[in-house]
């Protein structure tokens, strides 16, 4: 590589103050040594499956079964177990599982629902697909997770329930959020995509019966490669169990089973949202490996704050007493005044050396539907805005081995010193 790059400050020449000419003549441009650079590409966050998920996917096609049957039962009642709910309903996304849910609260036209704009676009749009208006609102600022006091400014009559979402694996501020809901009588419904496992206050999050939609997209810190889990109360289960599957009184395993009947009735015109017993033996097989994968996930974020620490030029993501972290995310946040670069050029010099990344997130209200249909400008919720401008999530899965770690480490730390202010 013969680019030419800007001096990094810290290994500028420095001119000889007794040398006139190291003051009439600038220092000469060198062609800098390029970066060192990892032999292949590390991608931000490929999925941890081994031959256990490819054994049991194999079972389950081997057998006479392959949709929504036992094994997806299976998985219901495991995967509600590790997060102490008294039921779960497994659907094929979290954004199944979080429409189910609006929809079975009867949540429609003229109605409100209060969200974080810090979420993916899936978190607004089921409250679309309802009929129902998101109503946006900021973020705090350390955990970057939904402000209780701008849920207290934007709650009016029409307000028919709360989403907050566990930002990138670290639980939102239920207790407020509780206490706003409760006040008004409205339902709580988590969006925990990136929150298994967690904890609030010492008590799983999918626990005790609150409404929680859970994410098994390829990327996320449980994978079915798609699909998604909804806990709630069994009663409550039970309507979104019909309502998930056509919004048939009987499933296809019980009519198609020995002694099964053919006859059904359809109530309300459900959706097509079931998970197959394919999906569901993937899942049950990172269920058993869900706790080391936490563990492994933990040791490269202290890894990860240890490095990054002490550096002015970056900010490591915070952790609140009383929360177990789910770490699905390292959003890292870069100092810009520290910096000669903006986020989108620090994206592409971290791409240039071979590290994957992304940005958690894009906020809803920056995107053109939401901006046009509610008239939105970016610095309406200026936390969020001003995050996302600084915004860069590092590679963290279970699979990352400490070398890889290192060399993010090292990459990171190359960009900064090149374009320090
Ligand atoms: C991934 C994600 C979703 C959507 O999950 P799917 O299972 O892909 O539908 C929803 N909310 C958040 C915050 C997410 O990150």
């Amino acid at each position: 590589m013969s680019k030419v790059v800007d001096y990094p400050s810290a290994m500028s020449p420095v001119p000889s103050a007794t040398s006139p000419e190291a003051v009439l003549v600038p220092p000469p441009l060198l062609p800098l040594a390029p970066p060192r650079r990892r032999a292949t590409f590390l991608p931000f966050s490929p999925p941890s499956v081994g031959e256990e998920e490819v054994e049991a996917v194999t079972q389950v096609l081997r057998s006479d079964w392959i949709t929504t049957g036992p094994v997806a039962k299976l998985f219901e009642r495991r995967f509600a177990a590790a997060v102490q709910a008294p039921e779960a309903l497994a659907v094929n996304s979290c954004t199944a599982a979080l429409h189910t849910a609006l929809a079975a609260l009867e949540i429609g036209r003229g109605d409100e629902v209060i969200t974080t704009t810090m979420t993916f676009a899936a978190t607004a749009n089921v409250i679309e697909h309802v009929g129902a208006r998101p109503v946006l609102v900021d973020v705090e600022p350390d955990t970057l997770n939904i402000d209780p006091a701008r849920v207290a400014a934007a709650i009016s009559p029409r307000t028919r329930a709360i989403i907050p979402v566990h930002f990138g694996g670290h639980p939102a501020a239920l207790d407020a959020i509780d206490d706003l809901a409760a006040a008004r009588g409205i339902p709580v419904l988590e969006d925990a995509a990136h929150a298994v496992p967690a904890a609030w206050r010492g008590r799983p999050i999918g626990a005790d019966g609150r409404l929680v939609a859970f994410s098994f997209y390829a990327t996320k810190n449980l994978t079915t490669a798609e699909g998604g889990m909804l806990t709630g109360p069994s009663d409550f289960l039970a309507k979104c169990r019909v309502l998930a599957l056509h919004g048939m009184s009987r499933d296809a395993a019980e009519r198609y089973r020995v002694g099964g009947s053919w006859s059904y009735e359809v109530h309300r015109p459900g959706f097509k949202y079931n998970m197959p017993d394919l999906q569901a033996a993937i899942g049950l097989a990172q269920l058993q490996k869900l706790d080391a994968f936490a563990r492994r996930r933990q040791e490269i974020v202290a890894r990860y704050h240890a490095a990054f620490a002490d550096e002015e030029a970056l900010e490591t993501p915070v952790t609140r007493d009383g929360v177990t972290h789910a770490w699905h995310l390292y959003p890292l946040r870069l100092r810009l005044d520290a910096l000669r670069i903006d986020r989108a050029r620090f994206i592409q010099e971290l791409t240039e050396r071979n590290i994957g990344t992304s940005v958690h997130f894009i906020p809803v209200h920056l995107h053109p539907f939401y901006a046009r249909t509610y008239d939105l400008a970016p610095h309406d919720f200026p936390v969020a805005y001003a995050n996302y401008l600084r915004l860069v999530s590092l590679p963290l899965h279970p699979r990352l081995t400490d070398a890889e770690v290192h060399d993010v480490v090292e990459a990171v730390y190359d960009v900064v010193a090149r374009f320090r202010r």
